[in-house]
């Protein structure tokens, strides 16, 4: 891997309208992803250099704030998903705050903010996270709890890492979930593996939303040249699901499927709207 590259750049909107129907907006701080995950989704959906060489070209985008709090006075409130196609706590953002700053002012102008990490830094926000717990939400991604998240995540957190800080927030009174996904067939599709999860978000505090891996050209092809070809069919996606159920089912944990149950659901739960 070659050295990273961070680049400050300047924006004219923060606030974006949302694809995924369980967000009305979408903010995104930064454009690309020190974590560098091998199947991330959204290198398939970033532009330019951060999307091109994902993992080691990050746009910082340093007037976010300024910006937002126009967009914040003038906009309906409603649901904010952060990040859809970035950590929002990723490396960067120990420095630059963005996520913290986004934070304040959306919950401030009555927004409900939906966090996504797999960073720790996200619990440096625990004092915003628990003053503002009505109008947050927190999900943690753990695809295994076993160190060979490293293989597919090099630069996040380590599992153990990310269900401390679900602890921590979830033990402020922050509604916190750990995404299980994306499930990936012959990598944390085994059933003691998905138990491990389901057990550890249970203990935590956390409710479980899991998701199968969708194949994209540049993650399809990042999978097979760093590590090896995924095919994941219906047949096994049925399977496995029905696995994760069932382990849900025996451990007393709620587990959503993002497709069925969580996106019908996430909206109704927010109280503003
Ligand atoms: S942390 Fe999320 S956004 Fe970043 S590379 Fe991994 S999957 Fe993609």
């Amino acid at each position: 891997m070659g050295a990273v590259k961070i680049y400050e750049v300047r924006v004219r909107r923060a606030l974006a309208p949302s694809a995924l129907p369980e967000y009305d907006y979408s903010l995104n701080p930064y454009l690309g992803c020190l974590h560098g995950c091998l199947y991330c989704y959204a290198m398939d959906m970033t532009r330019g250099p951060p999307g091109a060489m994902w993992g080691r070209v990050v746009y910082v985008k340093v007037n976010l704030l300024e910006v937002l709090r126009r967009e914040a006075a003038r906009l309906k409130p409603g649901v904010v998903g952060m990040s859809t196609i970035t950590d929002p706590y990723q490396p960067p953002e120990a420095r630059y705050r963005l996520a913290r700053g986004a934070l304040e002012i959306l919950a401030e102008a009555g927004f409900h903010i939906s966090i996504q990490t797999k960073s720790g830094l996200v619990v440096r926000d625990l004092d915003l996270l628990a003053r503002y717990r009505h109008r947050v939400d927190v999900g943690v991604t753990i695809t295994t709890m076993r160190d060979k998240a490293r293989i597919l995540e090099p630069l996040a957190a380590h599992p153990l890492a990310r269900i401390r800080a679900v602890e921590k927030i979830a033990a402020a009174g922050v509604k916190t979930w750990v995404f299980l996904g994306p499930v990936i067939p012959g990598f944390n599709d085994d059933p003691s593996d998905l138990r491990e999860v389901v057990e550890a978000a249970h203990a935590a505090g956390a409710e479980v939303v899991y998701d199968r891996y969708r194949p994209r050209p540049r993650a399809d092809a990042t999978l097979a040249s760093t590590w090896r070809k995924v095919e994941a069919t219906q047949q096994w996606w049925a399977r496995t699901k029905k696995t994760i159920e069932q382990i849900c089912a025996e451990v007393g944990a709620r587990c959503l499927d993002v497709e069925k149950e969580w996106r019908d659901t996430k909206k109704s739960k927010m109280g503003h709207l």
